[in-house]
């Protein structure tokens, strides 16, 4: 059971999680891709998404934190630890029954991060799409594949010669296993280096810059229903 809950974040003011959650014992914890699941007893629930800016981090007894104190959006504390949530961006309290809980994890598309991926899951899933959405914005999709992110997502189909405005029916499976395996091999190393030491920088935010297989200059361009922004080599990824 936890010491002490606090949301030191001022978007989380407000919410009176620290009074909801006293007294109640960490059901369990489950990881999935990006998403982190607390369950507390009286089936409350915690849900953060790390987005690309958030980490936890575990600190014992007078440690030092990696992020400034102003950082942090949540303080668990409990047996002398002090399990910190830094740098939201979401993080909400769920009420919500094992069932409906389970059934949303389960609408998840496997993990591209952690030691089993699930490469056929991805493949199905990706198959059970309309397969004219095109590939960037599939990748998104966090029902096809849980974690891939926005940098990610360029990279990937950057480094698998695959234009991310293909249609899904135009792209084979052994170019969606390229991308994918891309992305569980260089984000779980980069979740074990702290997220931030291994990641290539070939594509994202380099509009305008050459590419470095073929010196095309780098487009950029919003895509899917978020608009959230895709770089590619016109070039040479096709
Ligand atoms: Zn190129």
């Amino acid at each position: 059971m936890p010491d002490d809950v606090r949301t030191p974040h001022p978007r989380h003011r407000f919410d009176r999680w620290p009074e909801r959650l006293a007294g109640r014992t960490v059901r369990s914890v489950d990881a999935h891709g990006k998403h982190l699941f607390i369950r507390f007893d009286g089936e409350l629930t915690l849900h953060s998404h790390l987005r690309m800016t958030g980490s936890w981090g575990v600190y014992g007894e007078g440690a030092r934190w990696r992020r400034a104190a102003h950082r942090a959006w949540l303080v668990i504390e409990a047996g002398g630890y002090r399990v910190v949530e830094f740098d939201g961006p979401v993080l909400e309290l769920l009420r919500e029954s094992r069932t409906r809980f389970d059934r949303r994890l389960s609408a998840l598309g496997p993990d591209v991060i952690g030691e089993r991926f699930d490469r056929e899951d991805f493949l199905r899933r990706l198959r059970a799409q309309d397969q004219s959405r095109a590939v960037g914005d599939v990748l998104l999709d966090q029902r096809v594949l849980a974690g891939i992110g926005n940098v990610w997502k360029s990279e990937s189909c950057f480094a698998a010669h695959v234009n991310p405005w293909r249609e899904l029916a135009r792209l084979g499976d052994d170019e969606a296993i390229a991308i994918a395996d891309f992305a569980h091999e260089r984000m779980t190393r980069s979740a074990e280096l702290d997220g931030f030491s291994s990641r290539p920088r070939a594509v994202y935010k380099r509009a305008g810059l050459p590419c470095e297989r073929c010196g095309t200059p780098i487009r950029s361009h919003g895509q899917g229903d978020d608009n959230r922004t895709t770089y590619w080599c016109p070039s040479c990824q096709l």
